[in-house]
């Protein structure tokens, strides 16, 4: 049997990105895909957003920090994306470990940009973690995660591959 992994459904090639594309990888689908069996969700559209969509950003906001419409910041998609990561958890079992895209507010592991609700002229922080990934690390905590980018890095990949 091969190893079961979580991925986001947008590097696998599944068109569920806002505009209606995806982030296909060339070495995950090529090279990873011969190991591991990949099961992909789409955090945004798994919360009912559909595709296309609008975007949406991270923000810090009372001292939390929420993914909100870039564009209409009374829109707050935080609860919606965190409910779908509790209800992916039964899709999520028997995984080994997860690859994850970034810089997204719901996917990104790691250095996501966080913005001033006050402010929005202010440089963002990149010190956010998705909301998506957020509720990933708190269901799974001792799950081997990665992002695509990081996967390029031998070391890393090596890293990653031998913790599945
Ligand atoms: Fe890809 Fe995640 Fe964005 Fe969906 S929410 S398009 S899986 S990065």
């Amino acid at each position: 049997d091969r190893i079961k992994i979580g991925i986001s459904a947008c590097l696998v090639g599944e068109q569920v990105r806002f505009d209606g594309g995806h982030k296909r990888d060339g070495y995950i689908m090529g090279t990873l895909g011969l190991y591991f069996d990949f099961v992909p969700l789409c955090p945004e559209v798994g919360a009912g957003l559909g595709v296309p969509r609008q975007t949406m950003h991270l923000v810090r906001k009372d001292g939390t920090v929420r993914a909100i419409n870039t564009k209409d910041a009374s829109i707050d998609h935080t609860d919606a994306l965190a409910a779908y990561t509790h209800a992916a958890v039964l899709q999520l079992q028997g995984i080994h470990g997860y690859i994850l895209k970034k810089n997204s507010p719901s996917c990104g592991m790691e250095r996501v940009k966080v913005y001033s609700l006050e402010n929005r002229n202010v440089p963002p922080e990149r010190d956010g973690i998705g909301i998506f990934a957020r509720g990933l690390r708190e269901q799974f905590p001792l799950l081997p995660i990665e992002e695509e980018g990081r996967l390029c890095d031998p070391v890393l990949r090596e890293n990653f591959i031998q913790r599945v």
